[in-house]
């Protein structure tokens, strides 16, 4: 079977998705697209052979649609992922699951009353090779109980429009929910450290952000975010554990003897970094969507990773440590680790 996908949001992911869903991976089809730039989703479709529509809802309705992948701006993602719940179709949904913890719980209210899962959400960074390892080293507990993790999330630049709380919601949502899934762990509580701004940033921007997490099993977690660090798109994780420590590896580039040096490429977007990691994750979900089901981060993990975004953009404001407002977790969702 054929899986004939609709996408809502046809920006720069959604574009980047179609691409893939049509060229890379196998067993689908895009048929529909929409945005609400008409002209935008008319020339995506024209050169997809996919039809254009005016609205998500028309998408998510249409006969021919069997799933849905959703790509528009964040705040309309709720809307969207409840509509494809209650038309009974699978809905890939990119970060976030919704702006709003609210939002999030009338989504795992209307999945738990489908009966089964449909949302997938969009936490590439579960399918990039190097974190997989990783993931399979702590569960084989090869460096022993984790105790420690630092982590570092450094952009080249970005644009005029990132704000200070874009920090945690768009650029460390990412480390949250390979944290919550590589230790197996909620996170409990936030704190950011402000340092020095640096000066080849916007004025109104504070970067770098040093974000402090604890997890319900007491591991301890530093995050740097760095958006203007110049140099990269450099992307560090290391686990310390009771009997070692494991960090994650960089992408795979040659080491380049020349004129004196050794020197090997950063590379220099999340494209680059991650682009096997959305290749995998769009197969698989589309392999667990023609089954009728989802996989991989579930909406449970959408919902914790905006509960403690909600809470460190709070300790950002208040220069507290502030407390993850989580519900308990249905048993109708796996744990953290899954
Ligand atoms: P973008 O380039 O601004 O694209 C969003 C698109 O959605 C725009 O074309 C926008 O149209 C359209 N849109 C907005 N509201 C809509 C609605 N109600 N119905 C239909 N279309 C609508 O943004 P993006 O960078 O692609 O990001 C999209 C989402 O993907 C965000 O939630 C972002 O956080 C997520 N994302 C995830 C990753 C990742 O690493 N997993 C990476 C990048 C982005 P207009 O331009 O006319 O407003």
């Amino acid at each position: 079977m054929t899986l004939r996908v609709g996408v809502i949001g046809a920006g720069m992911i959604g574009q980047e998705h179609t691409r893939r869903l049509t060229t890379v991976v196998t067993g689908a089809e895009v048929v529909a697209i929409t945005d609400l730039t008409a002209d935008r989703a008319e020339r995506i479709a024209a050169e997809t052979g996919a039809r254009a529509y005016a609205s998500g809802a028309e998408v998510i309705a249409g006969p021919d649609v069997d799933a849905v992948l959703v790509t528009s701006w964040g705040p309309t993602h709720a809307e969207y992922v409840l509509a494809a719940i209650a038309a009974g179709k699978p809905v890939f949904c990119e970060k976030p699951l919704a702006t709003a913890a609210a939002d999030c719980l009338r989504i795992l209210e209307a999945e738990i009353a489908h009966g089964g899962r449909l949302v997938q959400i969009g936490f590439m960074r579960r399918y990039d090779a190097g974190y997989r390892r990783l993931k399979e080293l702590v569960d084989a507990d090869g460096i022993g109980t984790p105790l420690m993790v630092h982590c570092a999330h450094r952009n080249p630049t970005v644009p005029v429009s990132y704000t200070s709380e874009m920090a945690m919601l768009d650029t460390a949502i990412h480390e949250v929910d390979v944290l919550r899934w590589l230790l197996g762990e909620e996170i409990v509580s936030a704190q950011v450290l402000t340092p020095r701004p640096t000066g080849r940033r916007f004025e109104h921007l504070q970067d770098p952000q040093i974000m402090l997490f604890a997890t319900s099993g007491g591991v301890r977690i530093d995050v740097e975010v760095f958006v203007n660090c110049q140099y990269g798109y450099d992307i560090r994780c290391e686990i310390v554990g009771e009997t070692g420590a494991a960090r994650l590896p960089d992408p795979a580039r040659p080491a380049v003897r020349h004129d004196g040096r050794e020197s090997t490429a950063i590379v220099s977007d999340w494209r680059d970094r991650f682009g096997d990691a959305f290749d995998t994750e769009i197969q698989a979900w589309v392999d667990a969507a023609a089954a009728g089901t989802a996989t991989g981060p579930t909406a449970w993990d959408g919902y914790a990773a905006t509960a403690v975004g909600d809470a460190t953009v709070e300790a950002l404001k208040t220069q507290e440590i502030v407390a993850v407002d989580l519900e308990a977790r249905p048993a109708f969702y796996p744990g953290a680790q899954q």
